[in-house]
């Protein structure tokens, strides 16, 4: 399908120009027409999938089609400042060619700046719920005359504790407003908010099965726990990376690890919830424009960051559940392009790994790193349970010299 189907605006079919965009992806191509149509729309699409413009183009398009001086028309909540970040940078890219004005608002930055923008009365908001909270005690900021209200990585906002002010806030929205909802996944707790916040939605679902397997290619180093940082240190020597995302299961064990690898001689910038926002947005920058190609991270990082180039994921520890370990994938492979993704795993994370294999309908193989001394308790390669839809792969088994060499 082409662009020029769904009917965008002139100036947001020249900014999709601009940005190269040759096809819609497919959440966009589904979600599109019913956004634009005014219809509720509850959407489960993976991030790097596109569904930031999936929601961001015909906001826009509906922003340039209403009349009025009300402000703001839309808004967008989102978890993490990050993800706010970029998600404002999308709808200002997008609508470079209207007249938009757009605020961005989120904790841990003071007030000034945020003020000004809302001076401006910005056409678009885009907010973490605490600090929008902040400003609608405050007076601040009404929402009374919103058109539109995007819930964005919606199953995030419940792991972090958000829901009530979620809640609070889609309160203080008007009931005429269209109700866009976007979700990794779509567990009954997200289910049961749409039920409450949207009027008879369009679901439009991104089979989350497919987008890891058909991008990424994936691996899994059983190791003793103990060996987990020597497998790292001989594994970073092997690949030829450009960027890498190497993700943890604790603040200290990243920090830890980061100390060790800085020790051997890598630089590298760490991402996580105990760095204050500043240096998160620093490391974030540096990382983005190429100036450190390891990234450290807990899983702040892995849920809807934009990192476009990254080629290698590593999961140093076994994401705890199944749908953070393709959140964390999702950082590579990204539009469509190809990116590895290696786990270590302990004997003790094996119940893990199989629930993520459940869960993604994929076997993955077990690899030797070669020449790596491993000690005998290292695991035995486990095989993963009988049942569910099983598929290899592409791209491993039995003489997977082409494709897995490349990532080395
Ligand atoms: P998102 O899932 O919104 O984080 O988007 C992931 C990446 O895909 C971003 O770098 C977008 O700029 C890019 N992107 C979004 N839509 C398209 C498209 N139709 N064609 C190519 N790239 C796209």
């Amino acid at each position: 399908m082409a662009f020029e189907k769904l009917n965008l605006a002139e100036s947001l079919m020249r900014a999709i120009q601009e940005r190269g965009y040759e096809k819609p992806t497919p959440i966009q191509e589904q979600a599109i027409p019913h956004i634009i149509d005014r219809r509720d729309v509850i959407a489960s699409a993976q991030t790097g999938t596109g569904k930031t413009a999936a929601y961001a183009l015909p906001a826009l398009h509906l922003l340039q089609q209403g009349q009025g001086k009300h402000w703001p028309r839309v808004l967008v909540l989102s978890p993490t400042r990050e993800l706010a970040i970029q998600v404002d940078e999308n709808f200002q890219g997008y609508g470079k060619f209207m007249n938009l004005r757009t605020a961005l608002l989120y904790g841990g930055v003071g007030y000034g700046k945020q003020n000004q923008d809302l001076e401006r009365k910005p056409d678009v908001v885009v907010a973490t719920p605490g600090r929008l909270l902040d400003y609608l005690k405050r007076g601040a900021l009404r929402l009374g005359k919103l058109q539109i209200l995007v819930l964005d990585e919606v199953d995030r906002m419940f792991d972090m504790g958000f829901i009530e002010d979620v809640t609070t806030i889609v309160n203080k929205t008007p009931r005429t407003r269209q109700t866009l909802m976007f979700s990794a996944t779509i567990p009954d707790a997200v289910k049961r908010l749409s039920q409450w916040a949207l009027q008879k939605p369009v679901e439009v679902a991104i089979d989350i099965k497919i987008s890891p397997a058909e991008t990424v290619e994936h691996a899994l180093y059983p190791v003793a726990g103990i060996q987990k940082f020597d497998l790292l240190a001989a594994l970073l020597e092997q690949v030829h990376f450009e960027s890498v995302i190497i993700f943890f299961k604790t603040r200290a064990g990243t920090d830890r690890i980061s100390r060790w690898l800085k020790a051997h001689g890598h630089s590298l910038c760490t991402l996580h919830s105990d760095i204050n926002q500043r240096d998160r947005a620093k490391a974030l920058s540096d990382f983005k424009e190429g100036k450190f190609k390891i990234l450290t991270a807990t899983d702040v990082a892995s849920r809807g960051l934009d990192i476009s180039g990254v080629t290698h994921v590593i999961n140093y520890d076994v994401p705890q559940h199944p749908e953070d370990y393709v959140h964390r994938i999702g950082r590579t492979g990204r539009a469509f392009k190809e990116g590895f993704a290696y786990t270590f795993f302990s004997s003790d994370e094996t119940e893990l790994v199989l629930s993520i294999e459940r869960f993604i309908g994929l076997e993955l193989p077990r690899e030797k790193l070669d020449n790596f001394e491993y000690r005998k308790e290292t695991v035995a390669p486990v095989t993963p349970e009988a049942g569910g839809r099983k598929k290899r792969n592409r791209g491993f088994g039995a003489g997977r010299s082409g494709r897995r060499r490349r990532g080395f």
